[in-house]
């Protein structure tokens, strides 16, 4: 099996955040009762006519930029025929040989060593971005089906790739790339369980150094990345044995089943549809102004990646540190203007990434809960590292204060003088906790003075203990060293 190798190509469908449809006003939003959100548009009743979603086009034109794609002057409207019981138009409207964005490249990120190392980065094409309007949902029971068009009409884009992928862990870097880059920048939510990101993946194999490409399978509406990872696995295997045995592929469509974990044939290229792709003469062609892409472009983030390799060379991150920083572009920002106002990027990046991440999972609803709208302000976490720093607190009482700040939003000198929580610095007072806490404790004493230098801890621990937090650490390891001496 080892003289094959993969060769992928993904298409992936994403719903584009926005709040109505593609051609018409109609609202969207998701789990709503069922054929609540349509409309004659949506229905594609006698005599109504589309009007096109600005927004649509302007995140399809964002996704574009984030990809690195050719934004095309004109792009145009084409009906893609055919007859399913989820469109009720009976065409899609789609675009085809004028579409939206042009080539570009997706950076992935594939899987480091470990998880504190940093993977190989690896640019894979595309072939182009359409925008179109999806379908409804059907929902099958044992003695008939039923309809949902709430979803249908929504915009949705399908970036097309290259041939451009080798294994089923790239597959699966692809697509976590696209979702990383789309929910950074806002784009859409691609959350693959309300069917948001959908997937088809071609797959073919060939022998090894050969350059000539293999005859390909389908799986289509993949709903989930492991879907994608096991499906392709399953093929390349299935494609390879086929092969060596001196068997032939078929140019198909295949459905994964994934409580089973393997493919069958759904239809061969025969059978494949002929859509009669014609221009829709109720929609004129879009022309895209070089101000309007520059504009657009000047309302992106900078893209996670890019801001990654920045959180390592410019802040000396480490690797996991600056991906979780990287996760989410207000995240991010937050840790910034932190830094501008104390710079310890990472100290700062270790209250971020673990206190404040914790704090917000706590509150269940990270991912919704807008950074913006936090109690706790960049400053404060800045100013607590600064109480860090100049010794007013230990590091230990700027953790346990850090849920205090995040729930109250009070900044952490007034939260200090409150509870009274300052730093002792002086020196008799220490030495007095010191030599009682020896005084007390026998066997450690014993056991430090016969060598066992860990033994010293115990004391410590009494003494911070006995101090409530409060001794200076480093005072205390001193003194306590002198007494024992
Ligand atoms: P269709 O629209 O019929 O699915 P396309 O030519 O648009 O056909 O190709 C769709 C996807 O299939 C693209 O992502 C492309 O990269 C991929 N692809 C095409 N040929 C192969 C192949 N031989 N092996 C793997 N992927 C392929
Ligand atoms: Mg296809």
């Amino acid at each position: 099996m080892k003289d094959y190798e993969a060769v992928i190509g993904l298409e992936v469908h994403v719903q584009l955040k926005c709040d109505t449809k593609m051609f018409t006003r109609a609202a969207y939003r998701f789990g709503e009762p069922p054929n609540t959100l349509t409309n004659p548009v949506v229905m594609g009743l006698p005599g109504t006519l589309p009007v096109l979603n600005k927004r649509a086009i302007e995140l399809s034109i964002q996704t574009g930029l984030m990809f690195g794609c050719h934004i095309a002057e004109v792009c145009k409207w084409d009906r893609k025929n055919y007859f399913y019981p989820d469109q009720p138009k009976n065409y899609q409207i789609s675009q085809f040989d004028q579409p939206i964005c042009i080539g570009g490249v997706v950076e992935i990120e594939l899987p480091g060593p470990a998880r504190n190392v940093m993977g190989e980065h690896r640019e894979v094409k595309l072939t182009r971005i359409h925008l179109e309007e999806d379908v409804g949902k059907l929902t099958h029971y044992e003695n008939g089906s039923l309809v949902d068009f709430n979803r249908a009409g929504t915009p949705l884009i399908e970036i097309v790739s290259e041939p451009d992928l080798f294994s089923a862990e790239e597959a699966a870097a692809f697509l976590n790339a696209i979702r990383l880059n789309m929910i950074y920048a806002g784009l859409s939510d691609c959350d693959m369980e309300k069917g948001q990101m959908r997937c088809d993946a071609n797959v073919s194999v060939r022998p090894v150094g050969s350059e000539k490409l293999g005859i390909r399978t389908e799986m289509k509406n993949l709903n989930s990345i492991s879907g994608v990872r096991d499906s392709v696995n399953y093929e390349i295997r299935r494609q390879s044995k086929v092969l060596e045995k001196g068997g032939e592929i078929f140019q198909e469509t295949r459905r994964w089943n994934a409580e089973q974990g393997y493919t069958v044939a759904l239809r061969s290229k025969e059978e494949a549809h002929d859509y009669r792709y014609f221009p829709d003469p109720d929609l004129m062609p879009v022309r895209v102004s070089r101000e309007w892409v520059d504009c657009l472009h000047a309302k992106l983030p900078e893209r996670p990646f890019d801001r990654q390799r920045r959180y390592l060379k410019d802040f000396g991150l480490p690797f996991t540190m600056a991906s979780v920083l990287c996760q989410n572009s207000e995240l991010g920002n937050f840790f910034e203007e932190a830094v501008t106002k104390c710079n310890k990027p990472l100290e700062i990046g270790n209250l971020v990434a673990n206190d404040l991440l914790r704090e917000l999972s706590a509150g269940k609803d990270a991912e919704s809960q807008g950074l913006v709208l936090l109690p706790i302000k960049s400053g404060h976490v800045a100013e607590l590292v600064k109480l860090v720093e100049e010794g007013v607190i230990s590091r230990q009482i700027a953790q346990d204060i850090f849920p205090q700040m995040f729930q109250t939003g009070e900044s952490p000198s007034t939260i200090v003088e409150k509870k009274g929580l300052r730093q002792t610095t002086d020196m008799a007072e220490i030495e007095g906790v010191c030599a009682r806490i020896i005084a007390e404790n026998p066997k450690p004493v014993g056991e430090f003075r016969a060598g066992n230098e860990k033994a010293i801890n115990a004391l410590k621990g009494g003494v911070m203990k006995a101090t409530r937090g409060k001794a200076n650490p480093a005072m205390v390891d001193k003194l306590l060293r002198k007494l024992l001496a």
